[in-house]
């Protein structure tokens, strides 16, 4: 069988790692993380969306690794509070603040809106890379839409799926197992989406450069 081919996953959150290598499970890939590689790759996410941070850190990351990067950006918007977090979920109320901490806060801010109203939805946008000349290779995205409990409940995933609400599951992700989160998530469905493009890409032969002489 042909060696797994090495792609570089831009993020250093070890719970997205674990997710993609799930869902990759199956594909001629390994993925790598920077730390895998001994790089430190600060990216400044200054893009206004999901997408531009996403395509941001996928080319910085391919440029540091020399590799294909694959870089996810993702988060919580809230219909009631006009899409907060949003592109600010991981730093939104403080760095250094605890998610039962922002929890408590989302809660205060929500607590007169009724239920029907609470709606909310994970987005992640998915950006594949190379390194120069070629650069970014596609965009895709996913969702998952739901909405905020009163109080948290589970205790699987991570981040703000103890208060995100899968309606039609009646449970919040943080109680759903890992396979059934995949099966639904926006990440599990950015990532599935990017399948098809990610092998595309690996297909490719290597560009070829123009000798001197
Ligand atoms: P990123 O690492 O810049 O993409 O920030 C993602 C942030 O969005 C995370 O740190 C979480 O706060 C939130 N988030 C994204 N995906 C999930 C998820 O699957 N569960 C819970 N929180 C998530």
């Amino acid at each position: 069988m042909a060696e797994p081919r090495r792609v570089v996953l831009a993020t250093t959150n070890p719970h997205k790692v674990e997710e993609f290598r799930a869902i990759y499970a199956d594909l001629p890939v390994a993925l790598v993380t920077p730390a895998d590689l001994g790089l430190r790759v600060g990216v400044d996410e200054t893009g206004a969306t999901f997408e531009q941070n996403a395509i941001l850190k996928a080319l910085a990351f391919a440029e540091a690794a020399g590799l294909p990067a694959l870089a996810d950006d993702s988060g919580l918007e809230i219909d009631a509070l006009g899409g907060e977090p949003g592109i600010y979920s991981a730093r939104w109320a403080g760095e250094a603040m605890s998610y039962p901490e922002r929890f408590r806060i989302l809660f205060r801010r929500l607590a007169d809106v009724p239920d029907d109203q609470r709606t909310a939805r994970y987005r992640c946008a998915i950006a594949l890379a190379e390194p120069r000349p070629r650069g970014l290779y596609q965009v895709v995205e996913g969702t998952l839409e739901g909405a905020i409990t009163r109080e948290p409940r589970g205790t699987g995933g991570f981040g703000y799926d103890p208060i995100f609400l899968v309606p039609p599951l009646a449970r919040t992700v943080a109680e759903l197992p890992p396979d059934e989160k995949h099966a639904i998530s926006h990440r599990g469905r950015a990532a599935r989406a990017a399948r098809e493009p990610l092998l595309r890409l690996l297909a490719r032969p290597a560009p070829s450069f123009p000798t001197t002489s």
